[in-house]
């Protein structure tokens, strides 16, 4: 299984519009990041999950040329706006709809954002196509199994991820965008060679982890290597992977490729 960190930044992006903070204008690449989303190879098969607005660039800097499937793991702009360059995925497919599983507070806001692609084919040729389809607890594929999960962010919930590999039973844990693990997500990440959880900031906020809190979780669902994303410019990469480093957390980066 391989995952590729295609964005690890907060809605707001790293370096932030008009500011000159040490982080906005550092000169490490690793403190440059694109919103968040990831793509996974699980044996062969290409998942995409959210779509940042920087998608198409994301895509271009890894090479990103398949892609099977879509998970929007919840409505928010930093997740859904880059849905509309899935378009050159639904053309390399012959023109038929992409599959998108996501929760009903996802389907209505691309409903809303994203009217013309509801259709078996696109609207016109090059125009994206989406079968939008309920994020099922348990997804059996093939190549492996991805469980899905409920986690609080704010008033909505947000799909946590459970990827685990047929071929290899390596298990890979997304977390984004939750203030809380409840039990049963921890339970659910039980044995996790990779976990990943949102960990913005040191400073507290109403419907994210901050990065106290995520080392908090990551101790109790005790997976091989826990990498905190959805970072904001209040955290240099250097310097806080100096300070996890006891923890066994480190920060993930854009373009950063986990082999499991
Ligand atoms: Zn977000
Ligand atoms: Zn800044
Ligand atoms: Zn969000």
């Amino acid at each position: 299984m391989e995952v590729i960190f295609l964005g690890t930044g907060t809605s707001q992006g790293v370096p932030m519009i008009a500011c000159d903070c040490a982080v906005c204008t550092s000169a490490d690449p690793r403190n440059h990041r694109t919103r968040s989303c990831i793509h996974v190879v699980m044996d062969g098969l290409h998942v995409q999950v959210d779509a940042a607005p920087e998608f198409r660039l994301q895509c271009l800097r890894e090479r990103i040329t398949r892609l099977d499937f879509f998970i929007l793991t919840h409505g928010h702009a930093d997740h859904i706006v880059g849905m509309d360059d899935l378009r050159r995925f639904c053309d390399l497919r012959g023109g038929t709809a992409l599959t998108v599983y996501t929760t009903e507070e996802g389907m209505a806001r691309i409903l809303s954002i994203f009217p013309y692609t509801i259709a078996e084919r696109p609207v016109a040729k090059g125009y994206a196509a989406f079968k939008l389809t309920a994020m099922p607890q348990v997804l059996e594929l093939p190549q492996g199994t991805i469980r899905s999960t409920l986690l609080p962010h704010g008033g909505i919930n947000t799909l946590g991820l459970v990827f685990e590999e047929k071929s290899s039973g390596k298990k890979f844990v997304y977390y984004n965008d939750c203030k809380r693990v409840p039990r049963e997500a921890v339970a659910l990440a039980e044995g996790a060679d990779a976990v990943v959880l949102d960990g913005l900031r040191p400073e507290l906020h109403p419907t994210h982890l901050n990065i106290e809190e995520a080392c908090a979780v990551a101790a109790e669902i005790k997976g091989k290597v826990t990498y905190l994303t959805h970072l904001t410019h209040s955290v240099d990469h250097e310097q806080w992977s100096a300070k996890l480093a006891a923890q066994g957390v480190q920060l993930a980066y854009d373009g950063l490729r986990l082999k499991l």
